[in-house]
């Protein structure tokens, strides 16, 4: 028997509708995880079916930083003297071959959008706890270049800037600060060599009157602070906005 056109009309409606669309990706979880078990991004073990996103043993065992606690610490440090930031901080320490190191390769190269979302909930639990970071009133994700991102499919820091937002309830601004160069890989080069690399990378692209006075600029992995450094200058040239950083990750040098 064939549908008649309303039927067809009915069914568009119903894939359109959020709620149906959420039920349905938790169905379809649910279905592939009886026959491809999902695998925790930091260790490879196969999780629970409770909708986690990390195993016990690795959600126990991040390596936290405490550092949106404590002033002055290593990351803030690296602002000092180059641009006037109000306080900057990482969550989690980020080592080689450790499970920070393979959640951070999930959320960047294997489209793991779960785990960023779930990883910016996390930074936002402890953000919300500790000020200038609980007085935010928005939040800036640091943009990746435009073809970068068309390639991903996704920016990881706007996933993590969305984690934040649902936990502190603070907005995301998208579309202030572009990304208008695409600038060399930064891994091997020196802080000045990375600066030089990244100095002009960012532009204004959105309205800067917002209404907002404090945010967070947020990015996945900080090393030596010349991108976010770059970003941070752009949005105090052009914004009246005071600024905190912070990043999921402290890579030491
Ligand atoms: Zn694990």
């Amino acid at each position: 028997m064939s549908c008649s056109v309303q039927d067809h009309a009915e069914t568009r409606l119903l894939i359109q509708n959020p709620e149906y669309k959420i039920l349905n990706s938790q169905l379809l979880r649910s279905f592939f995880n009886i026959f491809i078990p999902l695998r925790c991004p930091g260790c490879g073990d196969v999780l629970p079916h409770d909708g986690s996103s990390l195993c016990l043993s690795c959600l126990l065992n991040l390596p936290y930083t405490d550092y949106a606690s404590r002033p002055g610490n290593a990351v803030e440090k690296m602002f000092w003297g180059r641009v006037p930031i109000e306080a900057a901080c990482s969550i989690l320490h980020f080592t080689r071959h450790s499970p920070v190191q393979s959640i951070l390769h999930h959320i960047k190269y294997h489209g793991d959008r779960a785990s960023a979302i779930n990883m910016g909930r996390l930074m936002g639990e402890i953000l919300e706890k500790h000020a200038p970071y609980s007085l935010i009133d928005g939040i800036v994700p640091l943009p990746l270049y435009r073809k970068r991102e068309k390639e991903r499919g996704y920016n990881q820091s706007a996933l993590l800037a969305e984690g934040i937002s649902e936990v502190m309830s603070v907005p995301v601004i998208r579309g202030l600060l572009v990304r208008t160069g695409n600038t060399n890989t930064q891994t091997k080069k020196n802080r000045q060599q990375r600066w030089e690399n990244v100095k002009n990378a960012f532009c204004m692209a959105g309205d800067p009157d917002l209404g907002i006075r404090r945010i967070l600029l947020v990015d996945d992995v900080v090393t030596t602070g010349a991108t976010l450094e770059a970003a941070a200058s752009v949005l105090l040239r052009e914004t009246g906005f005071r600024i905190c950083i912070s990043t999921l990750a402290y890579a030491h040098r």
